[in-house]
């Protein structure tokens, strides 16, 4: 039977619960365990996938079509763990199971509550993680202890131990404790009382996880021990990593977390194995050289909006010993007259994914950038679909040339709706969304980096390439080097007479992890060492 671990969170939000579930779930998967990961997210909206980066940062693609929380992508990265539309529950999603189920007269004739119909649901979300093959679950709640809409979660897992037993369930809960400069000291009061409101829910935390700037001197755990009935060797410091996240795991290992986890939970400790880990930490304090790479986009000041494309151009930075800085661009500001002051020097060129007309023209602009002055480019779904724009108007002589998601009237729709989505009204999980199938052209840039012929990548759009102008395109010398299986949908086109420019319907940052840089990252980040080597010779 599996057993479960719970991470709560308290006193404020954004405290990197989800960095810290990941860190436990690669600890214990390097001592040999078989983890499972799950995120409970209290909102009501069905999924993330309609809100805005604004409102919630990226929304996180599985192989199966889920669109999710952020924190499903630490996941992928740091542990092993099977992830699919079960992986994460949201309140929305929970009632409207609920609902259905009233609708279909499951609940013969009984009154539908809140307890115990909406708590044995999130139940059962929890529960079905588990299984033979499985050793432990990790489920984060998301938000903070003391918010209206946790309580039912809290209550679902506060249930789960008289269900599972309690010797198989581990309660971790994490807050802060902020610094006071003016007392010079750092205060617990918050932790007690977010430790208070969980004990009146039912749950009394077994480790307590307490973050903190920087490393504390002082009594703090003995404190946090007596006041929050926790033992004291189960405080644990998670102070803020240095130089960079792929040093959390690292440091709760080293106050020994896993080891307790694994005597709470009476599981027997294997060797931890984390030699290639602590290796990789080496390799990212000690960069052999640094690029810095331009990405182009219109959430740009939300650090979120972004998460896996900075991650996996870290990797691809990883994977040549070398720190990639990143300068972030507003696609608003950029235009023709200003290009210049905003992407010179820069060792390389990412327009991500996005949606909506706003921002376009400032891509399009750094695009022929890229294009004209041989700097290294990547483009990335609506990163993919402005190059073809681009290089429509400005080398096919396409004027006007358009997606239809942002100009109906276009004289060149290069990118449009194709027939499957022409009917669609709907706005919730009706993308093309998932992995889907990839056939490369031989002798391609994309098929020297990925070194295979068939890929599969993870899709999240509605627009496509319109197969009508697949000749008149390639006529004018941009290659489309990747195809759906049907040859119908062009998902790669480069340029051959460019050192690199490369662009993907797909999102390959979601599919890239710190040991094992995604191909097409790795690639692109060597192209910005050659450009910058290049330069600092000329
Ligand atoms: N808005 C574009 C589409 O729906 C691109 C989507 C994206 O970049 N994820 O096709």
């Amino acid at each position: 039977m599996s057993k479960h671990i719970f991470i709560t969170g308290g006193v404020v939000s954004s405290l990197g619960k989800g960095l810290t579930a990941a860190s436990i779930g690669l600890l214990l998967e390097r001592r040999g365990l078989r983890v499972r990961m799950q995120k409970l997210d209290p909102y009501i909206n069905v999924d993330p996938g309609t809100m805005s980066p604004y409102q919630h940062g990226e929304v996180y693609v599985l192989d199966d079509g889920a669109e999710t929380d952020l924190d499903l992508g630490h996941y992928e990265r740091f542990t092993n763990s099977l992830l699919s539309r079960a992986s994460n529950y949201t309140t929305g999603r929970i009632y409207q199971n609920v609902i259905n189920k009233e609708r279909a007269g499951a609940y013969l004739g009984k009154t539908v509550q809140v307890v115990p119909h909406i708590t044995n649901e999130i139940k059962e979300a929890i529960l079905g993680c588990g299984g033979p093959d499985v050793d432990v679950v990790i489920t984060e709640l998301g938000g903070t202890v003391g918010d209206i809409e946790g309580l039912p979660f809290l209550e679902a897992i506060r249930q789960i131990p008289l269900k599972v037993g309690k010797q198989n369930c581990l309660f971790i809960h994490l807050t802060l404790l902020p610094y006071l400069k003016a007392a010079k000291e750092a205060k617990t009061k918050p932790t007690q009382h977010s430790v208070g409101q969980l004990r009146q829910i039912g749950i009394q935390p077994d480790i307590l996880v307490y973050r903190t700037e920087q490393h504390l001197e002082g009594d703090y755990a003995e404190k946090i021990a007596l006041f929050c009935n926790v033992e004291e060797r189960a405080v644990i410091e998670e102070a803020d990593s240095q130089e960079s996240i792929y040093e959390v795991p690292l440091g709760l290992a080293d106050s020994g977390l896993d080891l307790l986890i694994l005597e709470k939970l009476n599981i027997q400790p294997g060797e931890s194995k984390l030699d290639d880990w602590r290796a990789l930490v080496e390799k990212i304090r000690k960069p052999k050289h640094d690029v810095t790479i331009g990405v182009v986009g219109k959430y740009i000041e939300h650090r979120d909006a972004y998460k896996s494309i900075y991650e996996a151009l870290s990797h691809g930075g990883f994977h040549h010993s070398v720190r990639v800085h990143f300068r972030r661009i507003e696609s608003d500001d950029l235009t023709a007259a200003n290009a210049e002051g905003y992407l010179a020097g820069l060792h390389g060129i990412l327009v991500p994914g996005g949606f909506g007309y706003r921002g376009i023209e400032g891509k399009i602009e750094a695009i022929r950038y890229a294009r004209t002055h041989d700097i290294p480019f990547f483009g990335i779904c609506l990163g993919m679909q402005t190059a073809v724009i681009e290089f429509a108007r400005n080398v096919c002589g396409l004027k006007g040339a358009n997606s239809t998601e942002f100009d109906t009237e276009s004289p060149h729709p290069v990118i449009c709706l194709l027939e499957s989505q022409r009917e669609v009204t709907d706005k919730g999980a009706s993308m093309r969304l998932g992995a889907q199938p990839c056939h490369l052209v031989p002798d391609s840039k994309a098929e020297a980096a990925y070194r295979e012929p068939i890929i599969n990548e993870r899709h999240r759009h509605r627009y496509e390439f319109n197969p009508d102008y697949r000749e008149r395109i390639e006529a004018g010398g941009m290659r489309i080097t990747g195809n759906s299986p049907d040859g119908k949908l062009a998902e790669v086109v480069e340029l051959p007479n460019h050192p690199w420019f490369l662009a993907v319907q797909f999102h390959p940052e979601f599919k890239s992890k710190p040991l094992k840089s995604h191909p097409l990252f790795a690639d692109f980040i060597g192209a910005a060492i050659q450009r910058r080597n290049d330069r600092s010779l000329a």
